[in-house]
């Protein structure tokens, strides 16, 4: 073995060079319908302001280490209940690992539960925190498995239990009724994160139920409606909860940049809640046309996205590609997504491009 070979071995941790990294497919050149970003820019007149704005930053300097500023027009803006703060994290990203980092138990080995199939994030990073990951299978039409879910909280004593509302990758809110449930059951020992990075689009949040659940962490991203290249995350939780996860948050964590973007965008809100509106509306045009081709299945989806299922969704992701459409084979992911593909609502534009394109794919 050579040199660099042996350092490998000896320092990185077997679990970190067995798996790949998170992949970003290249994206150049193609209708890039894969990562849930909203295709709509700011308008040019607030593009031109912003850069003014940016251009006053005082770059070196470190960031205001408390965020109020930006803190409180989230808490002002996006509806976070009075009395309650936010923890800003470099997209949701950054919040899920430090809610592992601040979970994992030198002592004993902590357990992180979540329905499966799921935001992939919450495995890795309760892998990468130390923590057992348990993944309870959704029921194949995508609803909890309740009396499962129950009992991996009863056999398990999870530190965390990640509920996303609705829920990457299959689009579906699970029953809120259910949830709070599953968020009783925990009780003192576990904490129940619901991840709300589809909100601007499915309009229906935990947020206020803060008040209720001492054991609840909502979280949100700016990322889908609109400032996914900013990349800023927040969460809120029982202001002395949220305060521990604070203390693994790396200093700084978000930068001028993006604290001078995120201050200027929720300051148009209206702008980006007329986006998402727009992309609903697309939404429901879209389903309704995927399905009515032959060999699709659409679920519904209360996302900026729509999963669907095809007779073959290898073949059809190829064909896709060759015409220059990128969309997320699942169909490898998970037992209960065999041929399914998840494709990101966009313009209108984009969208009947997606669709000619399928429609081709599936008649090849
Ligand atoms: N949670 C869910 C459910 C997601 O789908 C994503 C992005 N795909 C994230 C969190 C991460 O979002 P970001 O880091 O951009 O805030």
């Amino acid at each position: 073995m050579s040199f660099i070979d042996n350092l490998i071995a000896n320092t990185i941790r077997a679990d970190v060079r067995a798996i790949n990294g998170y992949v970003v497919a290249e994206a150049s050149g193609f209708i890039k319908l894969d990562a849930m970003e909203n295709p709509y820019r700011l308008p040019a007149s607030l593009r031109a302001e912003l850069g003014e704005r940016l251009a006053a930053a005082a770059l070196n300097r470190y960031p205001v280490a408390s965020y109020a500023t930006l803190k409180e027009r989230i808490r002002a803006k996006l509806g976070v209940p009075e009395g309650y703060d936010v923890v800003l994290g470099n997209g949701s990203d950054e919040l899920i690992s430090m809610v592992a980092m601040a979970t994992a138990r030198q002592d004993r080995r902590a357990v992180i539960v979540a329905p499966v199939p799921a935001f992939v994030m919450y495995q890795r990073s309760a892998q990468f925190a130390g923590m057992d990951f348990v993944g309870v299978p959704l029921l194949p039409d995508f609803t909890l498995d309740q009396p499962a879910l129950l009992a991996a909280i009863r056999e398990h004593k999870p530190a965390v239990l990640f509920l996303s509302y609705p829920n990457n990758p299959t689009g579906n809110l699970y029953d809120a009724a259910d949830m709070a449930e599953l968020i009783d059951a925990l009780g003192d020992t576990g904490i129940a994160v619901v991840d709300e990075a589809y909100e601007p689009f499915a309009r229906t949040s935990f947020m206020g139920h803060l008040p209720e659940f001492e054991n609840l962490v909502v979280m949100r991203t700016l990322s889908k409606l609109g400032l996914a290249g900013i990349r800023l995350g927040y969460m809120s939780a029982a202001p002395a909860l949220l305060a521990q996860f604070d203390k693994v948050r790396p200093p700084y964590n978000v930068n001028v940049l993006t604290q001078v973007a995120a201050e200027f965008a929720l300051d148009h809100l209206d702008v980006l809640d007329a986006q998402a509106a727009e992309i609903n509306a697309a939404r429901a045009t879209l389903a309704a046309a995927m399905a009515a081709l032959p060999g699709v299945e659409v679920f519904p989806s209360a996302a900026n996205f729509l999963l669907f299922r095809v007779p073959d969704s290898d073949a059809a992701c190829a064909k896709l590609a060759a015409d220059k459409v990128l969309v997320k084979n699942m169909g490898k992911m998970n037992a209960l997504l065999v041929n399914c593909i998840r494709v990101t609502v966009s313009t209108p534009e984009e969208n009947s491009a997606f669709l000619t394109a399928l429609a081709a794919a599936l008649n090849k």
